[in-house]
Formats: C-alpha cells, sequence, structure tokens
C-alpha cells in the first residue's frame, strides 16, 4: 500500500519535474510556445475554425451569407439537407477542411503526431456542444483491420478515447466493425463513394447487446466529413440495429 502511494507520488514528481524542464511546444507546429497543449500564433492564425450559423441538420457554415451583416434566423438547414435529409441526425465539425488542417490531420493521422488527440478532441468538444448534453455513447468509424495494422492505430479510436475522457460518457471501439476491406475514397464523388461503402458496416450484436445500443444516442467520431457517405453507412447499420440517434462529431469538414 506504503509502495504504491510512493510510486505513485514519484511519477507525479516525475512529470512535475518534466514539465517545468522542457520547454511547452505548440501542439501544431511545435515550435516553443507559453503554454503546454496550446497553438502558437500563427498556427491560431491559418486555422478556419467554424463558428455560427450553422445549417443545423450537416452543421454547413453558412459564413458567405453572413458576411454581408444579414442575421440568419437560427434553426435553418442548407441546401443539400433540404433535398435530401442524411441518415444522421446531426453533424459538427472543429474546422474547415483546407491545406493548413489537412496538414494538421495527415501529421496526427500517420502517427508522429498521437500527442495531438487531447487538443484535437477540446476542438471537437467546442464544435458539438450541443450534441455531447443529450449523448449516451461514443463509438470511432473503424477501419478495417488490414489497415489497422498497417496504419497501427485508428485515429478515430484515439480522438473518442480522448473525447470519452473530457465527456465522461463511455466509448465502445468494438461495437461498429469494418466487415470488408473498401477502396480509398480519395477523388470520388458522392454517389460513388456512396456505392463504395454502402453496406461495409456491420454491428457486433453481442456487444450491442451488452452496452444497451436498442433506444441509445450515438455519437459517431471521424477526423474528416467529406460527403458523408462514410458516416451514413455507419448510422444505417447503428439505425437498424435499434440507435435511437445518430450524430456525427468530426475534426474538420470540407466546404463547397
Ligand atoms: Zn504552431
Ligand atoms: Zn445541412
Amino acid at each position: 500500500m506504503r509502495d504504491q502511494r510512493w510510486g505513485r507520488m514519484a511519477g507525479i514528481l516525475w512529470q512535475a519535474g518534466l514539465r517545468a524542464i522542457l520547454p511547452a511546444r505548440c501542439s501544431g507546429c511545435g515550435v516553443i510556445t507559453d503554454t503546454a497543449h496550446a497553438l502558437c500564433s500563427d498556427c491560431w492564425s491559418v486555422l478556419r475554425f467554424i463558428s455560427d450559423p450553422h445549417c443545423v441538420c450537416c452543421g454547413y457554415p453558412f459564413e458567405l451569407a453572413s458576411d454581408d451583416g444579414t442575421v440568419l434566423p437560427d434553426g435553418l438547414l442548407c441546401g443539400n439537407c433540404i433535398r435530401q435529409m442524411p441518415v444522421y441526425d446531426r453533424a459538427r465539425s472543429a474546422l474547415v477542411y483546407d491545406d493548413h488542417s489537412r496538414d494538421y490531420i495527415l501529421h496526427f493521422k500517420h502517427g508522429d503526431r498521437t500527442d495531438m488527440a487531447p487538443v484535437l478532441a477540446r476542438w471537437m468538444m467546442q464544435a458539438g456542444r450541443d450534441i455531447w448534453p443529450d449523448a449516451g455513447m461514443i463509438l470511432p468509424v473503424p477501419l478495417h483491420t488490414t489497415r489497422l495494422l498497417y496504419r497501427r492505430f485508428n485515429q478515430s479510436g484515439l480522438l473518442a478515447q480522448a473525447l470519452s475522457r473530457q465527456t465522461g460518457l463511455p466509448f465502445y471501439p468494438d461495437l461498429l466493425v469494418r466487415k470488408r476491406r473498401t477502396r480509398s475514397l480519395a477523388g470520388l464523388g458522392v454517389a460513388s463513394r456512396r456505392k463504395v461503402v454502402s453496406g461495409a458496416f456491420e454491428i457486433r450484436d453481442r456487444v450491442a447487446e451488452r452496452v444497451g445500443l436498442d433506444g441509445a444516442r450515438v455519437v459517431l467520431i471521424d477526423d474528416v466529413l467529406t460527403t458523408g457517405a462514410t458516416v451514413s453507412a455507419c448510422g444505417r447499420a447503428l439505425k437498424r440495429a435499434g440507435a435511437m440517434q445518430v450524430d456525427v462529431v468530426t475534426v474538420a469538414r470540407v466546404v463547397r
């Protein structure tokens, strides 16, 4: 008992010591900054955070519409959602997906900056602030096992884990699985993307029963929302298995 306490104390002291010795670095580009896990002013100035007003359903930012000073009423839907409501209920993203946010996400995704997960998760906490209060569980969009081995970790899984820590919501990385390997969606249009991922996801019934998926409000976590084809395929599988609500929170989203 006493040894354990000493061990823990030594750990805390060691970490505090490290913090005192090592300078804090920008969590984006790595230059030395004043505060740990913060961004330097250069990184802040290039990242485009999505703010209100946005589509109540898919989160599409109405930046242009509000630029001329017109105040938009709450609860507006974007043209795409009016034409066809998505399978998921709501989607929110922290950043506009552009050259800058793509750099951040690529560093994170390809493993050299996994320490960015808590920072990205904090931005996602903020972006999904109307989603977290009634959420019941967090699920990462799964990778196929072969791609998982190749990349060594699932970036959505890391984000989901960090968000679970920050929100206190449970996260279940093995409830939703990718049952077949799908080709990369890069460069494909909406219809082809939908075709590639349709039916690619499956629910593990035993896990679903254990965690109470029936009637649950689920939050799906992914890095980038492009056309929404992947999260819609996941959402369809989840709703078919009894989920009552499927919301989506991503680091960035394509805006066009
Ligand atoms: Zn920086
Ligand atoms: Zn929309």
